[in-house]
C-alpha cells in the first residue's frame, strides 16, 4: 500500500512545486461530501475540489449520463462532427441565463479558458483593447485570465509583462472600510488619469469574489456597473465560475442584483468533476466573431456536456438553489456562535451557501491572521475534514461543501472545525506567552 508519505516524497520529486498543494492528502475515493485517502482516513469534504462539486463526488445521476455517453463516443470535435448534447447544452444555459435579451452560449473545457474567450468576444465586438477587473479578483493562470487577475503574489510576479491596457479598480469591502461610492470613484478616476472609457472593452467582475476572499459585491455596485457600461459602450462581463450553479441560492449570483450581464463565464460546478466551461452572453455580441475565430480541439467535449445536462436535471430535481439558502443559514448559525466564542473570527460573511469567516488578531480587521489560517487548514485536515483558505491576506476559510451535503454532515464538518480551531488558537496563545 502506498502512503501519503510515500506519495508525497514522489510528488516532491516528480511534480514541480509551482503547482502547490494544501494537503499532503492523496486520495482514494469519495462519495458525495465524504473522501477516503489512501491510508484509508476518511474526511468530510468543506472544498469539493474548488467548487466543482454542487451536486457531490460522483452523483448517481452524473456517473449514468457520463456512463452512457462513454458507449456512444468519446471525442470527435465540436468543429469538425457536431453532436445533440452540446446543442441541448448551449439551449438550456440560454434560458437559465439572467434577462430578457436573446443568449447564445459556446463551451470550452476550463474556467481560464472561458475568461480569456469572453475577453476576445468583448474585443471583438467592442473593438477596444482595454479591460477594468478588480482588487482581489482571481480568473485564472493564462495570460489575459492573469493580467485580469487582482493579486500580484503568487499569480502574476515573475510571469510578465502582462497584456496591456488591463486596469484594477477597488471592490467594495465593507469590513475593511471600501464603501460603493469609493469603488465607482476609483473608476471614474481611472477614466480621467489612466484611460479613455471609449477605449475599454469590458469589465470583468466576480458578482462574489472566491479565491478574493467571499467578497460579496452589494447589488447597487452591480447595477451601477451596469448603467456604467451601457453609458459607454463598455461589455459587462460576470465571472460566475466560482458563484455559479446554485451556490449563493440561485442559479447565478448576479441574480441577486437583478441585473443582465453581457457575458457569463461560468466552469466549475457546471459539469458535476467533468472539465467544461462556457461563455453565455447576448447573442448579438457573442456572434462578432467570424467563423473559426473561436474554439478548441476538446471544447465543449461529449463527456462534460453529457455530465452537465445530468448536472442541470439534478439541481432542479433536487432544488439545490433552495438547499444551498438552507444551508448557507446553518453554516452562519453555527459560525457567529463560534466567533462570540474568541476574537479571532473578525466577520463571517456569505450569500447562500457561499461562506467564509476572515481570521483576524485581536478581533481587528486590520491585523489578519494569515499564519492562523495556515495552522487551521492542516489541523482540521489532522480532525478529517478539508477545508480552503483565501483572501488577500491568505486569512479567509471558505466553505465549499456540496450542496448535497447531508445535515449530519455538515455538523460533523463543523464539529471538526470547532475542535481544530481550539487546538491552533490554544497553540498560538500558548506561543505567545
Ligand atoms: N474565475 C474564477 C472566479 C475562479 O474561481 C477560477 C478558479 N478558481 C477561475 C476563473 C479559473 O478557472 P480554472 O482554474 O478552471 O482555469
Amino acid at each position: 500500500m502506498s502512503t501519503n508519505a510515500d506519495l508525497h516524497q514522489r510528488r516532491l520529486a516528480a511534480v514541480p512545486r509551482g503547482v502547490a498543494n494544501s494537503l499532503a492528502v492523496y486520495l482514494e475515493r469519495a462519495s458525495n461530501a465524504e473522501l477516503w485517502d489512501v491510508e484509508g482516513r476518511r474526511y468530510v469534504d468543506f472544498a469539493s475540489g474548488i467548487a466543482v462539486l454542487n451536486t457531490g463526488h460522483r452523483h448517481p445521476k452524473v456517473i449514468e449520463a457520463i456512463k452512457a455517453q462513454l458507449d456512444k463516443f468519446l471525442h470527435c470535435c465540436f468543429q469538425v462532427t457536431p453532436y445533440a448534447s452540446y446543442i441541448e447544452l448551449c439551449e438550456q444555459l440560454n434560458r437559465l441565463a439572467p434577462g430578457p435579451t436573446p443568449k447564445k452560449s459556446m463551451l470550452f473545457s476550463t474556467g481560464a479558458e472561458a475568461i480569456e474567450n469572453a475577453f476576445k468576444i468583448a474585443r471583438y465586438h467592442t473593438r477596444r483593447a482595454a479591460a477594468i477587473a478588480f482588487h482581489g479578483s482571481f480568473h485564472g493562470r493564462t495570460l489575459a485570465a492573469m493580467t485580469l487577475t487582482g493579486k500580484v503574489q503568487p499569480y502574476k510576479a515573475g510571469f510578465g509583462p502582462m497584456l496591456p491596457s488591463v486596469f484594477h479598480a477597488p471592490f467594495p469591502n465593507s469590513y475593511h472600510g471600501i464603501s460603493v461610492a469609493d469603488s465607482l470613484a476609483a473608476i471614474e478616476q481611472l477614466f480621467k488619469s489612466d484611460v479613455d472609457p471609449a477605449q475599454v472593452a469590458a469589465i470583468v467582475i466576480e458578482p462574489v469574489q472566491g479565491e478574493g476572499g467571499f467578497n460579496v459585491a452589494p447589488p447597487d455596485f452591480l447595477r451601477a456597473l451596469r448603467a456604467l457600461c451601457d453609458r459607454h459602450g463598455i461589455v459587462l462581463i460576470m465571472d460566475e465560475i466560482q458563484s455559479g450553479f446554485g451556490r449563493t441560492g440561485k442559479m447565478f449570483a448576479i441574480e441577486h442584483a437583478g441585473v443582465e450581464p453581457d457575458l457569463m463565464t461560468v466552469a466549475k460546478s457546471i459539469a458535476g468533476g467533468v472539465p467544461l466551461s462556457a461563455v453565455i452572453g447576448k447573442a448579438e455580441i457573442m456572434d462578432a466573431p467570424p467563423p473559426g475565430g473561436l474554439g478548441g480541439t476538446y471544447a465543449g467535449s461529449p463527456l462534460g456536456c453529457a455530465a452537465a445536462l445530468a448536472v442541470l436535471e439534478v439541481m432542479k430535481g433536487e432544488r439545490l438553489p433552495e438547499r444551498a439558502v438552507r444551508l448557507g443559514e446553518r453554516l452562519q448559525t453555527r459560525l457567529h456562535a463560534l466567533a462570540k466564542r474568541g476574537n479571532v473570527i473578525g466577520e463571517v460573511r456569505g450569500l447562500g451557501a457561499m461562506v467564509a469567516m476572515e481570521l483576524v488578531r485581536n478581533g481587528k480587521a486590520d491585523q489578519p491572521d494569515a499564519e492562523l489560517t495556515r495552522a487551521l487548514v492542516q489541523a482540521a485536515a489532522r480532525h478529517g475534514l478539508v477545508i480552503l483558505s483565501c483572501g488577500s491576506y491568505g486569512n479567509v476559510i471558505r466553505f465549499l461543501a456540496p450542496l448535497t451535503i447531508p445535515d449530519e454532515l455538515l455538523d460533523e464538518g463543523l464539529d471538526k472545525l470547532e475542535a481544530a480551531l481550539k487546538e491552533v488558537t490554544q497553540a498560538a496563545s500558548q506561543a505567545a506567552a
